[in-house]
């Protein structure tokens, strides 16, 4: 293995799926490290800097959203959770607590890929901000310096708050976001509690940019945790 491969840490309690994920990783460039215990993977994390993690939120000694904030404490390394599909305030915890992003048990492979790469590209990012002034995606298009907002070259009015919620989407494109997060960006810390201010404004977002509101194909709801604005 090249020494620029990037490197993952798997952290999995189930020897099938940490099998699955080495062969499917190691075959598409990375360097997989595996882990099987929370207190495991703390170590590994730490020993091994790695490129980026991804974590089973069911091990058998710790909870996932504990080993999350564990690394958190010393690294923002991106981490990408794996969780069953009964878990929803657990998957939440962990976004909350700084996971990037999540799949669900089932996931398929290609899925995984796609989590990867939007993950890693943020992790990068911090360091060129001028390549992200202007953001496009299907036919919408956010010009973040002169706060322009078009769609099919047409430009659209939004107010200030659609402006600010769009613009937070922007930030994190590719990426889940939580109810509280965004209530958190948008409106501050006291608005936590107000998640209907957020329906309602990204039910009027998604009137003024996507094509058929009903359908949209980039302000997508995450059912039960938040939001995504998609990357075409
Ligand atoms: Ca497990």
């Amino acid at each position: 293995m090249a020494k620029t491969d990037p490197v993952i840490i798997v952290i999995e309690d189930d020897p099938s799926i940490r099998r699955f994920l080495r062969t499917s990783l190691g075959t598409h460039g990375f360097s997989v490290f595996e882990a099987d215990t929370g207190k495991q993977a703390i170590v590994e994390v730490g020993v091994r800097k790695p490129d980026l993690v991804i974590l089973d939120l069911g091990l058998p000694d710790m909870d996932g959203v504990e080993v999350i904030k564990a690394i958190r404490g010393w690294s923002a390394v991106p981490i990408i959770i794996l969780s069953a599909r009964s878990s929803e305030q657990q998957k939440i915890d962990a976004l909350d607590v700084g996971a990037d992003d999540y799949l669900t048990k089932p996931f398929g492979f290609g899925e995984l890929l796609a989590r990867m790469r939007v993950a890693l590209r943020h992790s990068i990012r911090p360091q060129e901000p001028s390549q992200s002034d202007i953001f496009i995606t299907a036919n919408l298009k956010v010009d973040l310096i002169n706060r322009v907002v078009s769609v099919d070259e047409q430009e659209i009015h939004l107010t200030p708050i659609q402006y600010r919620l769009l613009a937070i989407l922007v930030k994190h494109a590719g990426k889940v976001m939580t109810h509280q997060q965004i209530l958190k960006e948008v409106w501050g810390p006291s608005y936590q509690e107000n998640a209907h201010y957020l329906r309602i404004y990204m039910s009027q977002l998604r009137q003024k940019l996507e094509t058929d509101p009903t359908q949209p194909k980039f302000l997508l709801t995450e059912s039960g945790v938040g939001y995504r604005l998609k990357i075409w």
